[in-house]
C-alpha cells in the first residue's frame, strides 16, 4: 500500500469556522492508500459544507489518483464476469424491469445531457471532463464544447479521440475569456476541489449573462451515507475534499453570485453505489453468485431510495443543482 501525507484540517476552508465530526475511519475504497480519513461538517449555519480531515496537501494529491478508477476488485472467472455484465445490460435496457419505475427512467434521461437536452445549444465547458464521454455526447447534440481537467493524460486523450479542445489544471488558471460560455457542466467534480468557492466564482466570470451552470455531486445527507457509515462509497477518501447537502451547495452557489434555479437530489444510478458500498462493508471475496445477488439488490435499493424521496426529500444519492448567471 502506498503512503500519502495527510494533515489535520480543523477549520472550514470556505468560511474559517470550526466543525463537527460526521464520519471517521474511512479507508481508501480502492484499497491502494494506507490510512484512514474523516469528514467534518462546518458549524456555521450560513455554510455547512463537509470537508476531509485529515487531508493530503496539494503537492501529494497526485498519489491519490495514481491508480484511480483503474483498480477494481475482480473475482470469479471471465464467464462469470460476462454473465454479470449481461444481466447489468439487460437491466439498463429495461428488459429485466424488476424494480425500474418510470420516475427513475425520467431522472436518468434528464441527467444524460446534464439537463441541457432541451436548452438552445451554444458554447459549453465541462469542468472535470475526465475521459470526455459527456463532452462527446454534448458535441453530437449540437453544442460547441471545451473541457478542463487536472489530469493532463485525460485531456490529451479527449482531444486525440474526439477532436475536442481541452485545458489542463485549475479552472481559475486556464485564463478563459469572460462572458464566453452559454453553459458550464460539472459532473461529479466539485467534491474534488480544495477551493470550490473560487471555481464557482470563475464559472460565473466566464459564463455569459443568463448562462447556465449544472452540477452533480454526492449527497452527504443521503440515505446511503447514513446507512453505510464509513463504507459509503461517496466519501471516496482522500479524493473527495468537500461534500455537500442540497442546502450547503445551494448557499455556496448563491454566495458565488448565481441564481439557483433547481436544487434537489436524485437516485438514478444509485444502484452502483449501494452495490459497491455493500461490497466494501463485507470485505471478503464474493462469489459470482453473491455478486449477482448484490447487483439485483442494488437496483432494488435504488428504487426504494427514489420512492423514499416523497416522504424524505433531499435524501437521494446525488445532488443536482442548476443555476443561472444573473443578466445584470
Ligand atoms: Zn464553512
Amino acid at each position: 500500500m502506498a503512503i500519502i501525507t495527510s494533515n489535520p484540517q480543523p477549520l472550514c476552508a470556505l468560511c474559517g469556522s470550526a466543525g463537527n465530526v460526521v464520519q471517521t475511519g474511512i479507508s481508501d475504497p480502492d484499497g491502494n492508500l494506507d490510512g484512514t480519513w474523516g469528514f467534518q461538517r462546518c458549524a456555521n449555519p450560513e455554510c455547512g459544507v463537509c470537508w476531509l480531515d485529515p487531508a493530503p496537501p496539494p503537492d501529494e494529491l497526485w498519489k491519490a489518483y495514481a491508480t484511480y478508477h483503474t483498480h477494481t476488485r475482480k473475482s470469479g472467472n471471465r464467464a462469470a464476469r460476462a454473465a454479470l455484465s449481461l444481466v447489468h445490460r439487460l437491466i439498463r435496457l429495461g428488459l429485466l424491469p424488476l424494480w425500474i419505475c418510470n420516475g427513475l427512467k425520467r431522472e436518468a434521461d434528464y441527467l444524460r445531457f446534464m439537463t441541457l437536452a432541451n436548452e438552445p445549444t451554444g458554447t459549453l465547458l465541462d469542468v472535470g471532463c475526465g475521459g470526455g464521454r459527456l463532452l462527446n455526447r454534448m458535441k453530437k447534440h449540437g453544442w460547441r464544447v471545451e473541457g478542463t481537467d487536472f489530469d493532463a493524460q485525460a485531456t490529451q486523450k479527449v482531444t486525440a479521440r474526439y477532436g475536442i479542445k481541452t485545458h489542463v489544471g485549475d479552472l481559475a488558471r486556464c485564463g478563459l475569456p469572460a462572458n464566453s460560455f452559454d453553459a458550464i457542466t460539472m459532473s461529479q467534480a466539485i467534491e474534488h476541489l480544495y477551493d470550490p468557492a473560487a471555481t464557482l466564482r470563475e464559472c460565473l466570470r466566464i459564463l455569459k449573462p443568463g448562462g447556465l451552470l449544472v452540477m452533480t455531486t454526492p449527497n452527504v445527507d443521503s440515505l446511503g451515507a447514513n446507512g453505510f457509515g464509513a463504507f459509503w462509497r461517496g466519501w471516496e477518501a482522500p479524493r473527495h475534499l468537500h461534500l455537500f447537502s442540497v442546502g450547503s451547495l445551494r448557499r455556496l452557489t448563491q454566495r458565488a453570485g448565481f441564481e439557483v434555479i433547481e436544487a434537489r437530489t436524485y437516485s438514478a444510478g444509485a444502484a452502483v453505489v449501494y452495490r459497491v458500498s455493500r461490497t466494501l462493508q463485507r470485505a471478503k471475496n464474493l462469489s459470482w453468485l453473491d455478486q449477482l445477488g448484490l447487483l439485483l439488490w442494488g437496483y432494488r435499493k435504488e428504487s426504494q431510495e427514489y420512492r423514499a424521496q416523497a416522504l424524505q426529500p433531499n435524501t437521494g444519492q446525488n445532488i443536482l443543482l442548476r443555476a443561472r448567471k444573473p443578466l445584470n
